[in-house]
């Protein structure tokens, strides 16, 4: 599938490096827990899930049900899986949701929400669009062109309006027409990142405020950014007390590791995973085919 096609590389470069650690014989020396847990940080999988991935196996190893390395490497798909964050909660699962995208610019943000209008209306949900990046006009006409292309509505004001006030009307709008989820993009840039988080602050309370339906707040990151993504999920986490995480662009150069440093540090479930720039491009996600993925 696409996200085993698109992990492909990096897959290809974690199995060698698992063969030169098998090459050393199959004993569970300490070495080999280090190695292993290297490994694991190499693949962008972050600090906090690889040291919790070792630690299990190892706790494992010691009580006996894995007698050696290969015991290990074969256990080792089913203990990334289950380091992933989860949850009941799916703003897509078809219940009604108020959806607030956030992230960096350029991170997919604007792309995914198109990707779910499209997704929801063949659904048969009735779906409705927010322009909340107020701040660059060009987020404005490309999710217009969204918004044509899923034939769903979009409510914008004009460059420089308030965005909380843009997401007061998408809800007002929603509630008047019965839309049952509401989408709406935020901006990712502003002359300063504490400005950025002020506003996504004021716009996160209005709409928890006023939404009747239940609010998620989505975290959008690239996953060819690396490590770097993990940082920005602990700014966005702070300021925002985010709800859950989609991870674009792993059709690329991504490691992909990044899914489970995100989800596991912050506690956060990945809702959905972009692996390419058109409609069909934003996929389920699954623990277990995404670590399959990842290390084979
Ligand atoms: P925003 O600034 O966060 O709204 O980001 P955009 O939605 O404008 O996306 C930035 C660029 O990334 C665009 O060229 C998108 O087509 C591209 N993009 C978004 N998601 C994916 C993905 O999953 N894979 C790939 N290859 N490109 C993507």
């Amino acid at each position: 599938d696409r996200i085993s096609e698109g992990l492909s590389r990096s897959r290809q470069k974690f199995t060698e490096q698992m063969n030169v650690l098998l090459d050393r014989g199959p004993n569970l020396d300490d070495d080999f827990w280090d190695d292993l847990e290297e490994t694991l940080i190499l693949a962008d999988m972050g600090g906090s899930a690889a040291s919790q991935v070792v630690e299990n196996l190892r706790d494992e190893a010691t009580r006996k049900a894995l007698p050696d390395a290969y015991a290990v490497l074969d256990r080792l798909n089913d203990e990334l899986a289950s380091t992933f964050a989860t949850t009941e909660a799916d703003p897509f699962g078809g219940d009604a949701a108020c959806v607030l995208f956030v992230g960096i610019n350029g991170a997919g943000k604007t792309t995914t929400v198109g990707k779910l209008a499209k997704e929801g209306a063949d659904a048969g949900r009735k779906v409705i669009l927010g322009s909340a990046d107020t701040f660059r006009a060009a987020a404005i006409e490309q999710l217009e062109e969204w918004s044509r292309r899923a034939n769903v509505p979009i409510v914008e004001r004009k460059r420089g309006s308030d965005p909380a006030s843009v997401c007061y009307d998408t809800i007002e709008r929603a509630e008047a027409d019965g839309c049952d989820l509401v989408l709406i993009d935020t901006a990712g840039r502003l002359h300063t990142s504490d400005d950025l988080m002020r506003e996504l602050q004021k716009v996160v309370n209005v709409v928890r405020k006023r939404s009747k339906a239940p609010v998620y707040t989505v975290l959008v990151i690239d996953a060819t950014t690396g490590q770097n993504g993990l940082s920005q999920a602990r700014v966005f986490d702070k300021a925002l007390d985010l709800d859950g995480v989609i991870v674009t662009k792993l059709d690329g150069t991504a490691k992909g590791g990044i899914a489970l440093a995100v989800s596991h540090e912050l506690g956060l479930p990945i809702y959905k995973i972009g692996v390419g720039e058109g409609l069909g491009d934003l996929k389920d996600f699954d623990a277990h085919d995404f670590a399959r993925a990842l290390v084979g």
